[in-house]
C-alpha cells in the first residue's frame, strides 16, 4: 500500500491528518480488508487532540473498533513530527506481538513519516557478557555438572545469537544458570565494559547496551505494564517533558489492569521461593555450590543454613495459621467445606512470630564483612547485590508482620504450579494518588484505553472521571451506537482528592 499523504508538522494538521487517514477516502480505504469505522476515526482524532494538548485521555472502546490503529497512527505522527517517544504499554504478550509483528510493520509502509520501533524488554532478558566470562571462570564453585553443561550451552549460543536476549534461544536456559549471567542493574558497569571499553573491544559490544541504544533512538517502544511500572520505580528524577524518557508520552492498552499492576509494584511482596533462591545464590547446602563456595568461607555458610531452616519453619507456620483462619471463615450456604484458598486476607499484625528478620540481618552483616575483605571486585559486587536483595526481603517480612504501612491491604497467596510457594503481600488500597503524581500529574500525555474501562469515585458511582474534576474538562464524546462508549479527558493538572479506580468489567 503506498501512501499519498504529505507529511505535515502543524498541530491542527496532525488532527486533520488523522481524521483523513481514517476517513472513507483515506489511505486505509485502499486496503482490501479496510472497513470505514466512525468509532475508530472518532477515537483516533480524540487521541491526536489529547497528544497535541498534552492532556490525558481515557477511552473505552469495545471489540471491533480497531483500537490499536486508532492510537498508533496519531502516536506515530505526533512522535515523528515532534521528536517525541511513544511508549505503548500492553498487559499481554499477545498484544505486544501483534503490535510489533503486524500493526507497526503495516503502518511503517503506509504512513507518510519515517519512524522506528522496538520491543522494550527487561534487562534480565539480556546476556551480560562480563558476568558470563566471570561465571565461566568460577563455574566449579557456582554450578553442579549439569548446570556447567548448561553454562557451556549459553556460552556457545552467545557466539551466534543476534540480540543476546532470551527470545533468541530455541530452548530457554535453566533460569538458575541464566540468573548468574544475565544483565543486572546493580551489577552493570558500562564504564568498564560499555561501548568504548577495552572489554567491549575484545569481547564485542554488550547486548544490553546495544538494545539500550536502539531503545533510546526509537520513536515507538512497546512494552508490558509490569515492565513499565518496574522502570517507573527505577526513575530517580522525572525526565524532562516525559515519564520514563525525555519527551515521551504513554499509551496504555488493556488499561483495566493498570490499577492492579501499579498496586503490586508500589506494594511489597516476599515469598518462600524468593528467600530460598536468594540464599542459595550464596550457598546451596544440598549441592554445596554458590558464591560462598567460590570464596571458601565457612562462617557465613552456617548462617545461610540457619536462615534456610528458619525460613522453612516460618512459612510452615504461616501456612498452618492461614489454614486455621480459612477454616474459621463462614462456610458456604449448604454447609460444605470452605473452599481451598489461594489468597487469604490478613487483617491483624503479627500473624506469626518473627523468627526471620534477625537471622537475615546476622547473615547480611557477615556478607558485608566478606565484601570488605574481597579482593575480587566483581565477586564483591555480586555479594553486594545479594545483600541488597536480602535487605529488601527482610524489610518486606517486617512490613507484612507489623502491618505498618497505612492504608494497605495485606494477604497471603499460594503460588506456583503445585501451590507450594507462599507469598506475603501488602499493597495500597488506593493507587489514585500514585497514578496522579507519577502519571497524570506529569507534563505529558497519558492515554488509557481498554474494551472494559470503568471509572469510579469515592461514592462508588461510575460516572465519568471528569464529572467534578477541578478544571479543564476538554472533551467528552457520548456513547456511539456500537463503538466508543466513553471518551473523557482528564486535565494535565489533575490534582483533586477524587479517588480514581479503574476496574475491568
Ligand atoms: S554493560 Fe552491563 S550488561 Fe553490558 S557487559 Fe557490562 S555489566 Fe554486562
Amino acid at each position: 500500500m503506498i501512501s499519498n499523504i504529505e507529511p505535515t508538522d502543524s498541530a491542527a494538521d496532525i488532527v486533520a491528518q488523522v481524521e483523513e487517514i481514517f476517513s472513507e477516502t483515506g489511505v486505509f480505504s485502499k486496503a482490501r480488508n479496510f472497513e470505514y469505522r466512525p468509532e475508530q476515526q472518532q477515537m483516533a482524532v480524540a487521541v491526536a487532540k489529547a497528544l497535541e494538548g498534552r492532556e490525558s485521555l481515557l477511552v473505552e472502546a469495545g471489540t471491533g473498533v480497531g483500537k490499536s490503529f486508532a492510537y498508533l497512527v496519531p502516536a506515530i505522527l505526533f512522535a515523528a513530527s515532534r521528536k517525541k517517544k511513544a511508549v505503548i504499554c500492553t498487559h499481554t504478550i499477545n498484544l505486544q506481538e501483534q503490535l510489533v509483528e503486524k500493526d507497526l510493520p503495516v503502518l511503517k509502509q503506509v504512513l507518510p513519516v519515517e519512524f522506528s520501533y522496538t520491543m522494550l524488554k527487561g534487562r534480565q532478558n539480556y546476556l551480560c557478557t562480563r558476568r558470563l566470562q566471570k561465571a565461566m571462570a568460577q563455574a566449579d564453585g557456582l554450578f553442579t555438572s549439569p548446570e556447567q553443561a548448561e553454562l557451556q550451552r549459553i556460552y556457545e549460543w552467545s557466539k551466534e545469537t543476534k540480540d543476546g536476549s532470551l527470545s533468541d534461544f530455541d530452548t530457554e536456559p535453566d533460569p538458575k544458570v541464566w540468573s548468574h549471567v544475565c544483565s543486572e542493574r546493580g551489577l552493570c558497569t558500562p564504564k568498564i565494559c560499555g561501548h568504548q571499553s577495552d572489554f567491549a573491544k575484545s569481547s564485542g559490544i554488550c547486548f544490553f547496551q546495544r538494545a539500550r541504544s536502539k531503545i533510546l533512538s526509537s520513536d515507538v517502544l512497546v512494552l508490558n505494564h509490569t515492565l513499565f511500572f518496574t522502570l517507573l520505580g527505577s526513575v530517580d528524577e522525572e525526565p524532562e517533558g516525559g515519564i520514563l524518557f525525555k519527551n515521551d508520552f504513554v499509551i496504555f492498552d488493556e488499561a483495566h489492569t493498570v490499577e492492579q499492576v501499579a498496586a503490586r509494584h508500589i506494594g511489597v511482596s516476599v515469598s518462600s521461593g524468593q528467600i530460598r533462591y536468594s540464599l542459595q545464590r550464596l550457598w546451596n547446602p544440598r549441592t554445596e555450590k554458590g558464591l560462598l563456595a567460590v570464596l571458601r568461607k565457612g562462617e557465613p555458610v552456617k548462617l545461610v543454613a540457619d536462615v534456610l531452616k528458619q525460613s522453612d519453619d516460618f512459612f510452615t507456620l504461616v501456612e498452618s495459621v492461614c489454614e486455621e483462619l480459612a477454616g474459621s471463615q463462614p462456610k458456604k450456604p449448604g454447609g460444605g467445606p470452605s473452599r481451598a484458598w489461594t489468597e487469604l486476607r490478613i487483617r491483624r499484625p503479627d500473624l506469626v512470630q518473627d523468627n526471620m528478620t534477625l537471622p537475615i540481618q546476622r547473615l547480611r552483616e557477615a556478607v558485608s564483612d566478606l565484601i570488605k575483605l574481597s579482593e575480587d571486585k566483581e565477586t564483591g559486587q555480586e555479594l553486594t547485590e545479594c545483600n541488597r536483595r536480602l535487605m529488601e526481603l527482610r524489610e518486606a517480612i517486617a512490613t507484612f508482620l507489623s502491618q505498618s504501612a497505612d492504608d494497605y491491604v495485606y494477604w497471603v497467596e499460594r503460588t506456583g504450579k503445585a501451590q507450594k510457594n507462599l507469598a506475603l503481600n501488602a499493597a495500597p488500597i488506593d493507587v489514585a494518588e500514585f497514578l496522579r503524581y507519577r502519571l497524570f500529574g506529569t507534563d505529558t500525555s497519558v492515554i488509557m484505553t481498554s474494551a472494559t474501562l470503568a471509572t469510579q469515585n469515592v461514592m462508588g458511582d461510575t460516572s465519568s472521571v471528569t464529572d467534578d474534576a477541578p478544571a479543564k474538562t476538554i472533551s467528552r464524546v457520548t456513547r456511539h451506537a456500537s463503538g466508543v462508549s466513553a471518551v473523557a479527558s482528564a486535565p494535565r493538572n489533575f490534582r483533586s482528592d477524587r479517588r480514581l479506580t479503574m476496574s475491568g468489567r
